[in-house]
């Protein structure tokens, strides 16, 4: 990330007329950037360890306008502003850093909102510190960048608490229809660009809430439910429609929506098959896979049972396999739940981990063990079937793998036993299969990734285009919505070139599924009403 990346002529464009205004000129002037960089980063208030392992209130409390200005007067304001370059999204990050600087807000997430419109999600969410943050310039001068992600979170959360979001003025309808397969971050976004463009967008969600991952995967602590609710609340004010509990290739499938009058699709329904090491003892009662885990709690508020009807086991012994951001979510949950002993089993070392710095940094505050270099190869279980202990082995690491990380190697002798009463296995996700088994046209490579042309995101199928998750396998939010960002611009494009054909609606030919569900649903609402 730190390699200079020659910027698009387009986006060097936009930058340049921005930094050019002259109240930008006068701002660059009022402080010098040697002044600038004598000031300190604002820290993000947080709150204590011994209490927030208890609950799951949000973490993080946020900067508040006072902080955000003195933090936004960090910025230099670069006239090469390599934070941009690191941003998959292309924010124009300096113009609303500046905006926030001189206090003006509400220009700010205006700005913001040009390019991603899930701030207060990626301001708390996405690893910056490995992105924008990485290559700012700031950060080369003095080893501290410029907190962009607490800034982006600041001024997503600053509009909310003022009631008074910004709705963009839509261009007249174009009698266009997309349907955008999973709510997720991905699908979110080519809805919200999409909607922006006068398009008539449709999502088609198989669970009963909207966000993906944001809804079922990341816990409240870090991402509360209000928040991404809201961003999907502004989603349906821009016009998108979401409809939920339709599983696309079972509710109906892609050619059923086609033959619906859908003029492009968008699939991005993720990777939510978890992946398991396959060992002796994996299927004993308190092995979970992440995914089930974290969506008892999160999704089905298991913390909260029997008032919500989904339990979830309490775990006095947890032990989590992996050492990505879903490890560290699930390990929290546990010490949350209640668990006396919640410890990340990893077989490389905490340099090799690839969950973000900040949670590991809070899971260590919050008293979760680590147990580094370590692998388990069964698990024993009781007579009931329940898991109560693990054999695991002691790791060295070798030489870098294809990952570019050192390659873990099992130490032979080594072996020791672990007493656990539940483990849950974060060891990676794959594609989901469904859309790709159930649509014979679509390419699909070999670890079940719809393929695409990563110019366009265009699979092989005309009008269809992917992203996220579901292209790459486990990811990033942002990544996700860089490439969702791409598929809207390409949708437009296609959608704008195609002829105007006749839609072929009912009357020859057979129904489609949704054509006879929907047929079937209006006869049950009349036998109701009858
Ligand atoms: C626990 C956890 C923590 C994470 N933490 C972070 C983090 O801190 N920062 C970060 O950047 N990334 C994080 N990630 C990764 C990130 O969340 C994903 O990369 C991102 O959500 C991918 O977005 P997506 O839209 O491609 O897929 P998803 O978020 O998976 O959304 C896909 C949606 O499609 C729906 N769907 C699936 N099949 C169908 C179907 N047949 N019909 C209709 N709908 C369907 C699913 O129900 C889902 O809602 C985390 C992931 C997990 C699991
Ligand atoms: S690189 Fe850093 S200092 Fe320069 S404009 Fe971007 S955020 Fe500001």
């Amino acid at each position: 990330m730190t390699d200079k990346k020659e910027m698009p002529s387009e986006l060097k464009e936009r930058l340049r007329a921005e930094f050019n205004k002259e109240w930008r000129k006068e701002l660059r002037k009022s402080i010098r950037a040697k002044e600038r960089m004598k000031l300190n980063r604002q820290k993000m208030p947080e709150r204590k360890p011994e209490e927030r392992n208890l609950d799951f209130d949000e973490v993080n409390l946020g900067l508040d306008a006072k902080k955000a200005k003195k933090e936004a007067q960090r910025c230099l304001d670069c006239a090469n502003p390599q934070c941009v370059m690191g941003c998959p999204v292309g924010i124009d990050i300096p113009t609303f850093i500046k905006l926030i600087e001189i206090g003006d807000f509400a220009q700010s997430i205006q700005k913001m909102k040009e390019t991603n419109s899930l701030p207060a999600i990626c301001g708390r969410v996405c690893p910056q510190e490995i992105q924008c943050e990485a290559v700012c310039n700031l950060k080369k001068a003095t080893g501290v960048p410029v907190a962009i992600g607490n800034l982006e979170r600041f001024i997503a959360d600053y509009e909310k608490s003022k009631g008074d979001v910004y709705i963009p003025q839509i261009p007249p309808a174009t009698g266009k229809k997309v349907a955008i397969l999973g709510a997720g971050p991905a699908g979110l976004t080519v809805a919200g660009d999409l909607a922006r463009k006068g398009h008539k967008v449709t999502i088609f969600e198989a669970l009963h809430v909207a966000g993906g991952v944001l809804a079922y995967g990341i816990p409240e602590f870090r991402l509360p439910k209000k928040t991404l609710q809201a961003e999907v609340e502004y989603l349906e004010r821009l016009g998108v429609e979401v409809k939920t509990n339709f599983v696309v290739g079972l509710t109906a499938t892609l050619e059923d929506l086609k033959n619906d009058g859908y003029d492009a699709f968008f699939v991005g329904t993720g990777a939510g098959l978890p992946n398991f090491m396959r060992i002796p003892g994996e299927n004993l009662i308190g092995v979970y896979s992440a995914n089930e885990y974290l969506t008892r709690v999160n999704l089905m508020r298991a913390y909260e049972f029997p008032e919500y009807d989904t339990p979830v086991f309490l775990g006095k012994r947890a032990a989590v396999l992996g050492g990505g951001n879903v490890a560290m979510d699930s390990v929290r949950t546990a010490k949350r739940l209640g668990a006396e002993l919640a410890a990340i089993i990893y077989r490389r070392s905490k340099v090799e981990m690839p969950a973000r710095i900040e949670e590991v940094h809070h899971a260590e505050e919050e008293g979760i063990e680590f147990h580094f270099l370590t692998t388990p190869i069964r698990y024993f279980g009781d007579e009931k079937g329940r898991v109560n202990a693990m054999e695991c082995l002691r790791m060295k690491l070798g030489e870098p793998d294809s990952s570019g990380r050192r390659r873990p190697i099992p130490i032979q002798g080594s072996e020791f036993i672990m007493e656990v009463d539940m483990v849950v296995v974060a060891i990676g996700n794959s594609p989901n299969p469904l859309i790709p088994k159930t649509t014979s046209q679509l390419n699909v490579g070999k670890w079940g990734n719809v393929e695409v042309n990563w110019e366009t995101m265009a699979t092989s199928m005309e009008g269809v285009y992917a992203g996220g998750d579901i292209i790459r396998g486990g990811a990033t939010v942002i990544l996700a919505m860089g490439d969702a960002r791409i598929a809207a611009r390409e949708i437009d494009k296609y959608l704008n070139s195609k002829k105007r054909k006749k839609k072929r609606t009912g009357g020859k030919g057979k129904k489609s599924k949704l054509q006879v569900q929907q047929a079937k649903r209006k006869t049950e609402t009349e036998d109701v009403e009858a």
